[in-house]
């Protein structure tokens, strides 16, 4: 089958393939055939090596399919069943499972960098980025990872829903959430209006933070502060731009040796709380359906992200035009 190999950190190319096939799924694995794909920046991210992965590794994470094939001991879905794949599959079992936080279990994460579940035409062993390789026709995950959803959901919109354009989806979380001002910060002005068509009222370039700020908030700054960009500068921002006592969420994904300083003072006597929202805190066998709900009831726009519908072979230009930052979402459809 065909798969997008990354072999070393560093390489400009993917080595689009045809001769990857996949493991036979353990008792608690499934076998996906993936559908629908994102290119999301957290795949050129495992490319430039800001995000660890196993080497080689087939890149993608965020897909759909249809499960093809189950392991004995899988109850939860079979042959036939559409899924979202997760990147966090939940154990149930762990310290962070058991205390209510699945996004933390990092049981499969672990896994997915000791066990490929690949092979090249080769022989080689090759892992999946962050334990998936949805940029492949089929892959095997556990069962916590596969997200059974309702048939009639497009494979491209579950797609998304396993990942999916941070920045918009937060923009439209706080609409959803009714937040009454919700200013969007990029530094490339072109993008504004895309900003305020998901729900984002008002928008500024990073020059224009401190005027937004005293505008719209009478200087104190606001309830809730995302990050989205995965760069310590953006959070520093984020902090500027949060009220005392408010909120900072750090959604993005950074480098481990991006370090953000806070002063002892600020920390303390500004009273605000910085969080991390690692999978946005979720509980995906809980709640992909209830964005589906949120879809349905037309609340959440997942159409409006796909810039691009693209086909396998160009995945390596879908690369290069994400690093430009031209596209919101490019969707990777297997016939
Ligand atoms: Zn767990
Ligand atoms: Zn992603």
């Amino acid at each position: 089958m065909r798969a997008a190999v990354l072999h070393a950190v560093g390489d400009a190319a993917l080595d689009l393939r045809d001769d990857v096939a996949t493991v036979t799924p353990a008792p608690g694995e499934v076998r996906v055939r993936i559908k629908a794909t994102g290119v999301c920046h957290s795949d050129l991210s495992a490319m430039t090596g800001v995000l660890p992965v196993g080497l080689p590794s087939v890149i993608g994470h965020e897909g759909a399919g249809e499960v093809i094939e189950a392991g004995s001991q899988v109850t939860s879905v079979r042959p036939g069943d559409h899924v979202v794949v997760s990147w966090t599959p939940a154990c149930g079992n762990c310290s962070a499972c058991l205390r209510g936080q699945p996004h933390l279990c990092l049981t499969y994460v672990i896994e997915g960098f000791k066990k490929p579940r690949f092979t090249l035409g080769d022989g080689t062993p090759a892992f999946g980025m962050a334990g998936c390789g949805t940029w492949a026709e089929e892959l095997v995950i556990p069962w916590q990872g596969a997200i059974k959803i309702d048939p009639d959901v497009p494979f491209e919109y579950a797609a998304l829903l396993g990942c999916g354009g941070v920045g918009l989806a937060v923009i439209q979380g706080a609409k959803i959430a009714g937040a009454t001002k919700i200013l969007a910060v990029d530094p490339l002005a072109a993008k504004h209006a895309q900003a305020r068509r998901f729900g984002a009222t008002h928008a500024a370039t990073l020059e224009g933070v401190e005027q937004a700020k005293a505008d719209l908030t009478g200087g104190k700054g606001f309830d809730y502060a995302f990050e989205v960009v995965g760069k310590s500068a953006a959070i520093r921002t984020a902090w500027q731009l949060a009220r005392r006592g408010g909120d900072v969420i750090v959604v993005g994904a950074g480098a481990a040796d991006d370090t953000v300083q806070f002063s002892a003072f600020e920390l303390l006597f500004e009273g605000k709380t910085l969080h991390s929202s690692l999978y946005g805190g979720s509980d995906m066998r809980r709640d992909i359906s209830m964005f589906v709900e949120l879809w349905r009831a037309g609340r959440l726009d997942i159409e409006g992200l796909i810039s691009r519908r693209i086909k396998f072979d160009e995945l390596n230009e879908a690369v290069t035009s994400l690093a430009s930052g031209e596209v919101i979402r490019q969707i990777v459809t297997f016939g």
